[in-house]
């Protein structure tokens, strides 16, 4: 039997496939460029001599059902899985779950009004998750499904951390608080940090932070999420590849005053047009750290305020846990930018916080650590992997059904 975790997005479905017991991956493969002429569609597997393969094809996908028969076809003629009846579970990524939703849950037609529900909150996310999940039950509607929400982890941030200082009845009528998101790698990350430690999670204070293309920190103590860097939506916090993170939000009235641009100008302008793009013209933080390598004085501005901005979060972070015990980096960035993460670390020693050189420069593809021997933290990289926690997840789920 399989668990089979989807991932939905706007024009694009990524999809993977665990054997079960020991969840290994049988395939993974992604469809992108739905609704265009361009659309491809891919399929990572291993035959039977145990090779890895690739199955590719360029066809137009129009939308979420063709995918997911295109999907059903793919692991067909690849021999990875010729039923839908193999499956034991599917496990679909969920980006909102606003309040409703602490832990992953059995999708039946109570949680997709949930979800529906949740729209306004997450207008590109939820949508493309929710059309996922519809398609997937009208093709293996015998096949039980969970949803796995990128918001559940941070809702044990307590009140006084997840409330902005506004009205209270913008909280009690329109649901404006801090949600967070990113949650599945950040419970992943910091579970398989104390397993690396060899101490029970219950005991450590964690700091995770995700750098991808969008990135946040976590402050987690004894395993549960107390504070957050991404807020009502992923636009605050740590600056990010387009956008912009924290800022004054007086900005926005004195350049809607000021300027010709309107609300989806602003809108567009701090999601798409901002952060480390904003600042060099790149959001690719291998460029930029390229760029910045040759002497391009607005890439070492973009990288050098990419890592500040990092550092005093930590440090807010170490505050509010009072201390930390480990710091975890994850995401494309975190896990493979040695810069990033001695440019964000540098100047802490004080605060117990020192990287080794050596160990922070060289090649990894596992957990490792990262820490010099005099560092009261421990300082780790550890590679992120929401598909396997979404299957773990999932398969929690229909066993305790
Ligand atoms: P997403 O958030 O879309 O899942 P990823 O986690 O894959 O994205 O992270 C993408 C980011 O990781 C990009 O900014 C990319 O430049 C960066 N990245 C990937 N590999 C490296 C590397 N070797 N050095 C520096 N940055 C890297």
């Amino acid at each position: 039997m399989k668990i089979l975790v989807m991932n939905s997005g706007s024009s694009s479905l990524k999809f993977q496939l665990f054997n079960l017991p020991d969840l290994t991956v049988s395939a993974s493969g992604l469809i992108e460029q739905m609704g265009d002429e361009q659309s491809s569609a891919r399929l990572i597997y291993f035959d039977s001599a145990g090779t890895q393969q690739t199955l590719k094809q360029t066809v137009p996908v129009a939308e979420h059902r063709q995918a997911i028969i295109i999907m059903a076809d793919l692991l067909r003629e690849s021999g990875t899985m010729n039923d839908i009846q193999e499956l034991a579970g599917i496990g679909h990524r969920v980006v909102h779950g606003g309040e409703a939703f602490h832990e992953p849950v059995l999708i039946d037609d109570r949680v997709i009004s949930a979800i529906e529900e949740l729209i306004p909150l997450a207008p590109l996310h939820n949508p493309a998750n929710l059309t996922g999940i519809r398609v997937a039950l009208e093709q293996a509607g015998t096949v039980p499904q969970v949803a796995v929400f990128d918001t559940a982890f941070h809702q044990s941030i307590p009140e006084h951390g997840y409330l902005y200082a506004l009205p209270y009845k913008l909280y009690q009528e329109q649901k404006v608080r801090r949600y967070g998101f990113h949650g599945t790698s950040h419970d992943y990350v910091s579970k398989q940090a104390a397993q690396f430690i060899g101490q029970p999670i219950t005991e450590l204070n964690i700091i995770s932070v995700h750098l991808g293309n969008g990135t946040s920190a976590a402050a987690i103590r004894g395993g549960k999420c107390i504070d957050t860097s991404m807020g009502l939506t992923p636009l605050e916090g740590l600056i990010m590849g387009t956008r912009s993170g924290d800022l004054d939000p007086a900005i926005l009235f004195y350049l809607a005053r000021e300027t010709d641009m309107d609300m989806d100008d602003l809108d567009g302008m701090l999601n798409k047009e901002s952060g480390l793009k904003g600042i060099c013209g790149e959001n690719d933080m291998r460029t930029i750290t390229e760029l910045a390598g040759q002497g391009d004085r607005l890439a070492r501005l973009a990288l050098t305020m990419f890592c500040y901005r990092l550092k005093k979060y930590i440090g807010a972070y170490m505050a509010a846990l009072g201390g930390v015990d480990c710091i975890v980096f994850t995401g494309g960035i975190g896990e493979n930018s040695a810069i990033v993460r001695q440019m964000s670390c540098q100047g802490l020693e004080r605060l117990g916080i020192s990287l080794d050189k050596e160990k922070n420069t060289k090649q990894r593809n596992a957990i490792s650590e990262i820490q010099a021997t005099d560092s009261i933290v421990k300082i780790l990289v550890v590679p992120t992997d929401e598909e396997l926690e979404i299957a773990t997840q999932t398969l929690r789920v229909i066993t305790e059904r």
